[in-house]
């Protein structure tokens, strides 16, 4: 039997945010969701999910947005955790502490990440041992993008993006996001636009497309920025009029492409570097045109967990 000065008295477990460098999206589901062919990036944007033995199950959201996430049972998070325990009999509850720094409701998949880092670092607190896959299923009843942040990398998501297949990429790429003030956009919102927009009209099922993902094994910036697309953008930019300005204040700026990241309304500016990224991201605020931006680079791991500090 395990005392419980043996058990961790909490795990940590660090999960990145994602841009999708294509998104294509197909007709309407029966179910509700859409058939996607996307290609995720993982970004090294992150927010930490600290799992700690409880007398109840609980959170408490710090961090950027940390006002405008549930910490009821609505949490992504929590929602991974609960299911976690149901299905490996590990009953003892627990309460998440979670770190924001991914811009909530921004199209970055923050909830997601936060749902993938509680999985990794509840795993670890009860000792629970699954298959990749069981684990997969599980994240992808969590929400459509978790599977993919318990991967991380560079990787094509179909279905409605929940089965991953990763993808072989070279090279560092260089974003600046642009989180655009105010209200995010619901996925669900832009979603029934992109409906609307196509009503009466055929939509083809979506392929992935052969370009990007022969940039993304250049390694070359500029190629990559040539195949970047976002079937949602429209749906996005008429929602929200100011994403369009930013993309055309990064364009002005000196980035090579700026496409809306996801659903919206982050927009994701790639850089040709880390040079260049710098000055992009100086020029969006010193003139205006962006209140606030988060540099990050990409392709970075997926969720996994820290190392504990050493007490001495
Ligand atoms: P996606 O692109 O995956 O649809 P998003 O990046 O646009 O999502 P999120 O930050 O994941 O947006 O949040 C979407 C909504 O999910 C928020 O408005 C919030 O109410 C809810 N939510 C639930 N749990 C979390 C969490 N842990 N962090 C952030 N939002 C959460």
């Amino acid at each position: 039997m395990t005392s419980a000065l043996e058990l961790p008295p909490a795990v940590t477990a660090r999960a990145p945010a994602k841009v999708n460098l294509e998104l294509g999206v197909g007709p309407r589901r029966d179910d509700g969701y859409h058939d996607l062919a996307t290609v995720y990036q993982a970004v090294g944007l992150h927010d930490d999910v600290t799992a700690a033995p409880a007398d109840e199950w609980g959170c408490t959201v710090t961090g950027r947005d940390a006002g405008s996430v549930p910490t009821d049972e609505g949490n992504l998070a929590l929602v991974a955790a609960r299911l976690l325990a149901e299905r490996s009999g590990a009953r003892q509850p627990v309460h998440l502490s979670i770190h924001k720094q991914i811009p909530v409701a921004g199209g970055m998949a923050g909830g997601s990440a936060d749902a993938a880092a509680a999985l990794v670092a509840c795993q670890e607190l009860w000792s629970v041992a699954m298959e990749r896959d069981e684990l997969d299923r599980l994240a992808a009843e969590v929400g459509s993008d978790v599977p993919f942040l318990l991967h991380g990398g560079t990787a094509v998501g179909s279905g409605r993006g929940e089965l991953v297949t990763p993808v072989l990429a070279q090279g560092t790429y260089h974003w600046v996001f642009v989180p655009v003030p105010g209200e995010g956009l619901s996925t669900p919102e832009v979603y029934a636009a992109f409906d609307a927009r196509h009503e009466g009209r055929r939509v083809s099922e979506p392929t992935p497309g052969a370009e990007v993902m022969s940039a993304v094994r250049s390694g070359d910036p500029s190629a990559l920025a040539a195949a970047l697309s976002n079937d949602l953008q429209p749906d996005a930019v008429a929602l929200q009029p100011r994403i369009g300005e930013i993309i055309g204040a990064a364009l002005e700026f000196g980035a090579l492409a700026a496409i809306v990241s996801g659903s919206g309304p982050t927009v994701a500016a790639l850089a040709s570097g880390q040079e260049a990224a710098i000055d992009l991201a100086v020029s969006l605020t010193a003139s205006g045109a962006a209140e606030d931006v988060l540099r990050a680079t990409g392709p970075v791991h997926g969720a996994q967990v820290l190392p504990t500090p050493r007490l001495t």
